[in-house]
């Protein structure tokens, strides 16, 4: 129930039972004041008839005392007045009229007691108070009737009057005096009521104002006030609520736009708060995102490689913005390719959602090539480079810019139903694409530099520096794996000859050519390295020499028939090889690598492109290599 209606209910109920009560009490207290009043009346007409009596039998009219009582009741309101005689009275001067000896019992009970007796009747319909007052004997007055009159004792009963007095006029009187009483206090508290209610409508309507403002605001709308109505302790309630307002709508907005600022985007939040969003949940939304990006900065700052970021960024975008389809592309500025890291939180899965045709030409990727988010929803085919699941899939790409240009491309595939929260969304993954550009870009270019360091320019195989410092690595692995591994020396025969006739840059060439043939002829988890000017070595993992010897000759042979064309025609080279096995030949991983040598250049001895094994007969300790 409002608090309107409570106050109007109450007020009228207690309106109504001090109404009620108050005629109750009027008429019950007019009934009591009136059978009073009507006693007291009745003694004196006793009285006044006993003096008229005495009257009478002074005078002598005594025989005419009905006519006297005939006329008594004949004034209004008296209904009936006789007189009764005692048995003194009776033995006396005998019995008089008859009605002066007709008995009833009340009559009887004042004659015997000395006691009048009041009763309340109703006679003919008439509410009627009949009085029946003793005349008791004494010898007071003039004359004396104890000692003129009556020969009976002091005290005696001589007779009775009984006197019937009508309450029918004094009722109606009571009934319109409490009618009025009551009127009077009904169109008073009619009156309270009124002014009650004016005084009370300030207080409910601000109630109201209050409740309809506060709910407002806790569905996150500060922009309700309060007419202030009146300077009270309401009015204080409704300056305070409408400061409060002010404060939390400048505060709310202050803290959106700033953390939108940092966000870098405005997300329309007042729009949002009328259909279905509450500022005040937004922005702590949205400050809990802005927390979690820089807490997502500080762990990818501190992880060892751009992978690890990357694992990262897949798991922000499943887990906590629940999207389910995505790419993350690396583009590599150099060659202008684009290469998928992850797709759908695979790592090293191949491109799914884009023409391939983007990973051999980066210019192909919308984002990549503007730099700029690509939004398709709502905008159907705004990348031919899609390619969907389903024809209502719709996309959204967001560049992550490294160096001024998008040195990543993050792909989110939705379905329709899902695009419009997506795009919400969107903004919040820019935050952490955009804590991730630099921090990526550091790791690109240590990643890089470190790979600089430990590649070979020229042929772009590993250096002996990136040997030294694996070395560790490999042999314990090998160990873990308990997995014997075999190294391979090759050197080219007589190459210096190349040099010599053809000039530096035909040698080169031919080293290149060579390095190449030599990266094909291994896997990947092998290593090829170039170990000096025209020396290379090979870690063939887990393989022993029996397997590694079938590699070598494969290379030699290969070597040997390889072509290369010079400008004058074709050149033609052959190559030697010494191979040794770990830890079969040595514990000792260089030992190992000393063993092929030795084995390369007993190859060299014994004529040139061969392959030979490594035997413990061909080292001499005692020989200076
Ligand atoms: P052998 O069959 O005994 O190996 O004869 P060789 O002529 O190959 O002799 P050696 O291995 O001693 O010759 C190495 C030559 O390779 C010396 C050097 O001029 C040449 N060389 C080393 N590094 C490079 C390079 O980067 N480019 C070019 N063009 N030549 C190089
Ligand atoms: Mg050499
Ligand atoms: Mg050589």
């Amino acid at each position: 129930m409002k608090l309107k209606d409570k106050i109007l209910v109450f007020s009228s109920s207690v309106t109504t039972v001090l109404v009620v009560a108050l005629v109750v009490f009027s008429a019950v207290g007019f009934r009591w004041f009136a059978i009073h009043q009507t006693e007291r009346h009745v003694r004196s007409l006793a009285e006044s008839v006993k003096v008229g009596l005495t009257e009478s039998m002074v005078h002598g009219t005594i025989p005419k005392r009905q006519q006297f009582l005939a006329r008594l009741a004949l004034v209004p309101g008296i209904r009936q007045v006789r007189v009764v005689r005692g048995p003194a009275v009776i033995s006396q001067f005998g019995p008089g009229f008859p009605a002066e000896s007709a008995r009833s019992e009340t009559i009887e009970q004042v004659l015997a007691t000395g006691k009048e007796i009041f009763e309340v009747l109703e006679i003919d319909g008439e509410v009627t108070v009949r009085g029946v007052v003793p005349y008791i004997a004494d010898d007071q007055g003039v004359p004396d009737c104890l000692n003129q009159c009556h020969k009976v004792k002091f005290g005696a009963v001589l007779g009775a009057v009984s006197i019937d007095v009508s309450l029918a006029d004094v009722r109606r009187q009571g009934i319109v005096g409490v009618g009025i009483v009551g009127l009077a206090v009904l169109a008073a508290a009619m009156l309270a009521l009124l002014l009650l209610r004016r005084m009370m409508n300030p207080l409910t309507e601000s109630a109201q104002a209050v409740q309809a403002v506060t709910s407002q605001a806790i569905g996150g709308n500060f922009a309700g006030r309060i007419n202030q109505r009146s300077t009270d302790e309401v009015g204080d309630i409704a300056l305070n609520i409408n400061r409060l307002m002010e404060f939390l709508e400048r505060e709310v907005t202050t803290i959106r736009t700033r953390v939108g600022q940092l966000i870098g985007h405005q997300v329309n939040l007042g729009h949002r708060a009328n259909e279905d969003g509450n500022q005040l949940v937004l922005t702590t939304e949205m400050v809990e995102s802005l927390v979690q990006a820089s807490e997502f900065k500080k762990a990818i700052e501190e992880d060892q490689t751009k992978l690890d970021i990357y694992q990262r960024l897949a798991d922000v975008l499943r887990r906590k913005y629940d999207f389910n389809r995505f790419s993350i592309y690396e583009v590599s500025s150099s060659k202008n390719r684009m290469t998928p890291i992850v797709i759908d939180g695979e790592f090293g899965a191949a491109c799914r959602y884009c023409d391939p045709q983007v990973t051999l030409d980066a210019s192909f990727c919308r984002a990549r090539r503007t730099g700029h988010e690509v939004n398709a929803v709502g905008f159907p085919g705004l990348c031919t480079m899609f390619r969907p699941d389903a024809a209502d899939d719709t996309h959204i790409c967001l560049p992550i810019t490294q160096s001024g240009t998008a040195g990543c491309v993050v792909q989110i595939v939705v379905a329709a139903d899902e695009a419009p929260l997506a795009r919400l969304m969107v903004p919040f993954v820019a935050v952490y694409l955009r804590e991730a550009g630099p921090v990526l870009e550091a790791k690109r270019l240590m990643e890089h530099l470190r790979e600089n360091a430990l590649r070979d320019a020229m042929t772009g195989m590993y250096n002996r520096r990136f040997l030294e410092e694996y070395v560790g690595t490999l042999v314990a692995g090998s160990q873990r794996r308990k997995s014997a591994f075999s190294v391979l020396m090759l050197d080219l025969d007589f190459f210096k000859q190349v040099n010599d006739t053809h000039g530096h840059e035909v040698g080169d060439k031919v080293l290149k050519v060579l390095a190449e043939l030599l990266m094909r002829n291994v896997r990947s988890s092998d290593m090829a390295v170039r170990y000096g000017g025209e020396e290379f070595l090979l870690v063939l993992m887990d393989t022993g020499a029996d397997a590694a010897m079938l590699v070598a000759e494969k290379i030699r042979s290969e070597v040997e028939a390889t072509k290369i064309p010079l400008p004058g025609g074709v050149l033609q080279k052959t190559i030697s090889i010494g191979v040794a096995e770990y830890p079969t030949d040595s514990d000792t991983f260089w030992q190992v690598v000393k063993f092929a040598d030795v084995a390369m250049y007993k190859a060299k001895e014994e004529g040139r492109n061969r392959v030979l094994r490594f035997v413990p007969e061909m080292w001499d300790a005692n020989a200076s290599y």
